[in-house]
């Protein structure tokens, strides 16, 4: 083994070791560590910065994923909605969240703000506020509602740290968030364009990473890898191999277990963009640093989110992001990968295939649950979806695979000049260019 693939071997291995911290260990020892306050905060997406500004560490929560058994979990909800609030429950009552000092229930769907008031009843000692989003996406409107939001939000983290949140700190905290954003874009480069190098089950851990890790660390974190994966394709490790770059669509919250995301690579897919873990990607422009950053952060979100299942998006073509999002990574299918009794995810799917029906895109489907055992059948599903496509590239349309050939062949050297130049793949493309 190379020296740099050693290097991806340690940096993944951490990463997984805290993909199995269900007890929140990491957290416990920082929190020993610095004497501060943790905040948990259920998926997709909350602002991180302010609880980073209150000198407090964001603990991203995403449920018990096939490590816990589920005992008293099931006794709180009926039996036809998804695992995430079950095994969170299951969680809180094992005493595996009791390093969290309070948290967030971010406006999802029923299921999570029924979860916050099961928290509330559960939990009463401890902090937790349900934070609602705007419907409305005018600055006027909805952006003055989601500002006072999060004002409610620094408030009361100010009095359970017992100090206060000034604007500058706020703004530190957005530059640290922004950084962030950028190392996290970069990797999603080298994603799209040389998937051998930073494989899908690899990727996903070091984004995940940053649930548990501050978020200075998970930055450097994530250059680390990206740096140590090219240095590994250059010396002859991670070859390109002949599989179908797809995109998987639907598993931003409830997160698929680590051995699903592995089975579609083995089954002939390269996953070149997904929307797992989607809360970290969820802003696709730097938050301004200049004035009110309580506004800042309100019109980052109104104005430069991912459209996603569960946001309201009004007036919006339904599947026109999903279908300029796989053209963008040159992916030539979409796999719906998505929670058994997920509302958001499975209602818009219907309207997603057919904008991707329109657009010639090939799609399949499958649901799973985060305690998932058995992939034999998703293995030969996803297989056969990526050997058809490879098929009617090569029998149907030559062109497509003429078009396919070619892009490898640009995307190997585009990867082997910024290699030669000393950059990331990345470092220059542009930020943001996820959002549609
Ligand atoms: S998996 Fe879907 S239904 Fe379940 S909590 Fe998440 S968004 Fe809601």
């Amino acid at each position: 083994m190379s020296t740099s693939e050693s290097e991806v071997k340690v940096i993944v291995e951490r990463c997984e070791a805290l993909y199995h911290d269900v007890d929140l260990q990491a957290v416990v020892d920082w929190k020993a560590r610095t004497g501060r306050a943790a905040i948990g905060f259920l998926p997709i997406y909350v602002p991180r910065e302010i609880i980073d500004a209150a000198g407090m560490l964001p603990v991203g929560m995403r449920g018990g994923g096939d490590q816990i058994e589920i005992i008293r979990g099931d006794a709180y909800f009926q039996s036809y909605i998804c695992q995430i609030p079950r095994s969170t429950i299951e969680l809180g009552l094992t005493g595996r969240l009791d390093a969290l000092d309070g948290v967030l229930f971010p406006s999802i769907c029923d299921v999570i703000r029924n979860l916050s008031g099961m928290w509330q009843l559960l939990f009463p000692e401890k902090y937790a506020r349900y934070l609602d989003v705007p419907q409305n996406f005018d600055s006027a409107v909805g952006g003055v509602f989601y500002r006072r939001e999060l004002e409610g939000l620094r408030d009361d983290l100010e009095k359970l740290g017992g100090r206060p949140i000034d604007a500058d700190a706020l703004r530190a905290s957005i530059v640290r968030y922004n950084a962030n954003r950028q190392a996290l874009e970069r990797l999603m480069t080298l994603r799209r364009e040389a998937p051998w190098t930073a494989p899908a089950d690899e990727s996903y851990l070091v984004i995940r990473a940053g649930d548990l890790l501050p978020v200075d660390e998970h930055t450097q974190l994530i250059d680390d890898y990206v740096a140590a994966a090219q240095r590994a394709h250059a010396e002859g490790a991670r070859p390109m191999r002949d599989r179908t770059p797809v995109v998987i669509s639907g598993a931003f919250c409830e997160q698929p277990p680590l051995p699903l995301i592995r089975t579609l690579e083995r089954a002939g897919c390269y996953v070149v963009w997904d929307d797992m873990t989607l809360g970290a990607r969820w802003l696709t422009a730097d938050v301004s640093t200049e004035g009110d950053p309580l506004l800042a952060l309100s019109e980052a979100f109104l104005h430069h989110s991912t459209p996603t299942a569960s946001v309201y998006e009004p007036g919006a073509h339904k599947g026109q992001p999903l279908c300029d999002q796989v053209r963008r990574c040159g992916a030539e299918g979409v796999i719906f990968a998505a929670p058994s009794f997920c509302d958001p995810a499975l209602l818009d799917q219907p309207m997603l295939q057919r904008a991707l029906d329109r657009a010639g895109i090939p799609w399949t489907a499958f649901k799973y649950a985060e305690n998932l055992g058995q992939f034999q059948v998703i293995r030969e599903q996803a297989g056969t979806f990526a050997d058809s496509i490879r098929l009617w590239s090569e029998q149907g349309t030559e062109q497509a695979s003429e078009q396919r050939s070619e892009r490898r062949h640009e995307q190997g050297k585009a990867l082997e000049s910024s290699r030669g130049n000393g950059e990331r793949p990345g470092a220059t493309s542009e930020q943001g260019s996820d959002h549609a």
